[in-house]
């Protein structure tokens, strides 16, 4: 797996504010658009690219700790299999706005000529922008057993899937659709605009058929003419140990369809840790208390530990232990994320004074205490 370097990416420090986080995303984005950089474009787009995958991941607080945590391994697994693609990404609206502030004046959207360009439009301009549907959240539980050893869960969730009555055309039969008459069945038109840099053909969104080329005379009974229905979709996914609270999974494709056919938005899933009665976790680790009485305290014992695993390990504890006293069980901890490693158990003890006693242990103890003061 290639390491990557965010901060590197963006030319920032690694405690670079989310203002000069989103600065230097700013200023990388105007220099290597790649409608600025008509002579290299291909070059231009790929870095693009780049600083919009660093982006993606440092403007989000909590993507972010976990690239600071476990690097590039840790938030890859929140992209696709081949690593970041544009539906990865979430901040269209700052290049908008990026573009927006560099194309002043003239008709259409400032950015789409780099939409096109990354969701597969534009080789030919009688190619349709591709049509997706949104994505979806879902936040489910996991016991801290569950995200030690990794689980299957199989989700139960609404979405829109397409409409199989009309095949997602969203008309009642074939011979309701025609096509645009506007576009012609593009879906999109052509704006031309000058700018400083010379003159620009931007392609918009045909707003006679909205994009689609085609216009619904009759519309299908069964979805109303948006070409989808809701309906129940079950997934299986495999969590892998050692996730974290609010960490989460992208299944890509597995979202919305969108209306009048296209390509389904993502899944993302998001873990939520249920509070534990015995363990606090830390990062890897973990952290119990343990009591011990008075005697054992003086004396040393062994106190059984149930370990995350399910396991019993002896801890000893050593005469003369005080009250506070953490002890160390290496490796007995939280799995690590992606690693054959594990975290620490951290014990602390806790010796319990007896608020009442027998009549036989009150002598036992006066005994004691009168030679302790016959040695000072
Ligand atoms: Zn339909
Ligand atoms: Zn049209």
């Amino acid at each position: 797996m290639p390491d990557k370097d965010y901060y590197k990416t963006l030319n920032i420090e690694r405690n670079a504010s989310p203002d000069e986080i989103k600065k230097a995303y700013r200023k990388l984005a105007k220099k290597y658009h790649p409608d600025l950089n008509q002579d290299k474009k291909e070059e231009a787009a790929e870095k693009f690219k780049e600083i919009s995958e660093a982006y993606e991941v440092l403007a989000d607080p909590q993507k972010k700790k976990i690239f600071d945590t476990y690097g590039y391994e840790g938030v890859s697994q929140q992209f696709g299999k081949n690593g970041f693609s544009w539906n990865n990404f979430s901040h269209m609206d700052d290049i908008s706005d990026i573009l927006s502030g560099m194309f002043s004046g003239g008709g259409g959207g400032g950015g789409s000529s780099i939409f096109d360009m990354f969701f597969g439009g534009s080789r030919g301009n009688q190619q349709r922008r591709v049509n997706r549907g949104s994505d979806l959240n879902i936040t489910i539980d996991l016991t801290l057993k569950e995200m030690y050893s990794g689980i299957s869960k199989t989700l139960k969730y609404k979405r829109f899937e397409k409409c199989y009555e009309c095949n997602g055309s969203g008309a009642k039969s074939s011979r309701d659709i025609e096509t645009c008459p506007e576009c012609n069945g593009a879906g999109q038109r052509q704006y031309k605009k000058q700018s400083i840099f010379g003159t620009m053909i931007n392609v918009g969104v045909c707003q006679r058929c909205n994009g689609t080329g085609k216009i619904i005379k009759k519309k299908c009974p069964k979805c109303h003419g948006d070409g989808r229905v809701k309906s129940e979709h079950k997934l299986t996914i495999d969590i892998p140990p050692g996730v974290m609270n609010n960490s989460f999974m992208v299944k890509e494709g597995n979202g919305n369809a969108p209306k009048h056919k296209g390509i389904n938005g993502d899944l993302r899933i998001i873990f939520r840790a249920l509070l534990d009665n015995n363990f606090i976790r830390e990062g890897d680790d973990l952290h119990i208390e343990r009591s011990i009485n008075y005697p054992d305290a003086v004396l040393g014992t062994n106190i059984p530990i149930d370990t995350i695993d399910g396991h019993k390990v002896k801890l000893k504890i050593p005469s003369g232990t005080e009250s506070g006293k953490i002890f160390v069980l290496k490796g007995k901890g939280m799995s690590r994320l992606h690693s054959s490693q594990f975290g620490n158990l951290y014990v602390r003890i806790k010796v319990i004074i007896p608020k009442r006693i027998n009549k036989e242990a009150k002598g036992l103890l006066i005994k004691l205490r009168d030679s302790l003061e016959k040695k000072q």
